[in-house]
């Protein structure tokens, strides 16, 4: 095995443009995923087996039953080293991943133990892709990554704790499965319109989730959630059906990167799709906030009206500001909105190309909104959505939620 070390991470962070053409060692890398993506699920037992094998205590750091979360380190790295030509991105994922990391007790001495791990995991189930020149790629790419978040973290430390107290001040129930659940973090909590926070519950002990925020910072400093219940999710459910004002959760650092430039005069064109449209709210609400008045058009996608849960926020804002269009999208018939579905609608009436795209909801919706986007004439640096899960399942930003991350 390869030793991975600092210089290395340095040159890579000087190789990894946004170039036209993929990299030697992005293409080495995109070989290895390609003949790990039908064995993924057993190349992640494998990673998780060596990683508790070299170091028992890390074991401490996952919840107790490992099914559902266990892709998560793993696919966090794959998906991070896909996109290892897209410089900007990469970096600021993989910081938001380090500082992140902090609620663990993640320590900078683990991270060539995880490296070793990956590796072995990697040899072992892409053995066709895999000879020295892949591995060395790897060793690349993994010491960019690890470095990148270990100096995330300890910049992180100065500033910040590495989690948040909140309690609940507010649970209300907008439909059967959906709940707008607000809590009041016990210390300053610094983030941006559109990005997101992991959230710990009291009954899920070591089981992070992501939930956007549906506001844009505000003056009292409580932060709100929509939060949809999926069938025998651990976390949504027992935010929907089991949490009531008095509890408390614990928050992450926030994360993402679906923020708006200011600076810029295009309008915005936002897809939200179920819960997906609470970011987008906390969006609008950043525009109208910052006095410079851009043209803001929303589209609120669902499958039955019944789902459109904050529609009458979304028309109470386009009241109060000229500059805002709301338009529901629903699946099955509607009797407030278009018909059909969301990316569809959106290349209907466009073009968009004076246009900033911003997407929220299930992976593929993301998938098909960003080609809808494209193909009515907004380039894809202008588009903006969290990742996208891609080489493990996506099954934490399913069909009725939101994108899956890693
Ligand atoms: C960046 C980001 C932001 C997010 N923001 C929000 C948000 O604002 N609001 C929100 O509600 N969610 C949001 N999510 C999704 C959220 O993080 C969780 O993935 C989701 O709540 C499910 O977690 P769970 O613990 O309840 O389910 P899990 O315990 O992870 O899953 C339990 C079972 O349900 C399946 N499953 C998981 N999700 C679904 C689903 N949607 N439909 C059907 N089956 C499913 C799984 O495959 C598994 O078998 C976001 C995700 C990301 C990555």
């Amino acid at each position: 095995m390869t030793a991975i070390s600092a210089n290395e991470g340095a040159t890579a962070r000087r190789e990894t443009g946004r170039d036209a053409q993929p990299s030697p060692d992005a293409l080495a890398v995109r070989r290895t995923l390609a003949e790990i993506r039908p064995v993924a699920d057993e190349a992640t037992s494998y990673f998780y087996a060596l990683l508790f094998t070299y170091s028992p205590h890390l074991r401490d750091m996952f919840p107790a039953a490992m099914d559902a979360q266990r892709d998560r380190i793993f696919g966090a790295l794959l998906t991070a080293a896909e996109h290892i030509d897209d410089s900007e991105t990469l970096l600021r994922y993989l910081r938001d991943l380090g500082r992140g990391h902090r609620k663990y007790g993640t320590r900078a001495d683990q991270y060539p133990l995880v490296g070793e791990a990956l590796m072995y995991a990697l040899e072992r189930y892409a053995p066709r892709s895999w000879n020295p020149e892949t591995e060395a790629a790897w060793v690349r790419a993994y010491t960019l990554m690890s470095q990148t978040m270990i100096d995330a973290a300890a910049e992180d430390e100065a500033v910040a704790p590495p989690w948040w107290d909140a309690e609940i001040v507010s649970h209300e129930r907008r439909t059967h499965d959906v709940a707008v659940v607000t809590v009041r973090p016990d210390q300053p909590y610094a983030y941006r319109a559109g990005q997101y926070a992991s959230i710990e519950t009291p009954w899920w002990p070591r089981v992070w989730r992501s939930y956007s925020f549906a506001s844009s910072p505000r003056p009292d400093g409580l932060l709100s959630f929509h939060v949809k219940s999926v069938p025998a999710g651990w976390v949504s459910r027992s935010l929907v059906h089991r949490a009531r004002p008095g509890d408390v959760l614990r928050l992450g650092a926030p994360a993402g990167s679906m923020i708006l430039d200011h600076s810029s005069d295009r309008g915005l064109l936002c897809l939200g799709g179920s819960t997906g449209i609470a970011p987008i709210k906390a969006l609008v609400e950043d525009v109208a906030e910052h006095g410079h008045r851009r043209q803001v058009e929303v589209f609120f996608g669902a499958n039955r009206d019944n789902e459109l849960y904050d529609l009458d926020s979304f028309l109470d804002l386009e009241r109060r500001h000229p500059w805002l269009a709301v338009r529901p999208v629903v699946a099955e018939y509607s009797s407030v909105g278009l018909a059909g579905q969301l990316p569809e609608a959106v290349r209907q009436l466009g073009p968009w190309r004076e246009f900033d795209g911003y997407l929220s909801g299930p992976p593929q919706m993301i998938r098909k909104g960003v080609d809808a986007l494209v193909s009515s004439g907004i380039p894809a640096e202008r588009i903006r959505h969290d990742f996208v899960g891609s080489l493990v399942p996506d099954h934490t930003g399913p069909a009725a939620s939101h994108p899956q991350a890693l």
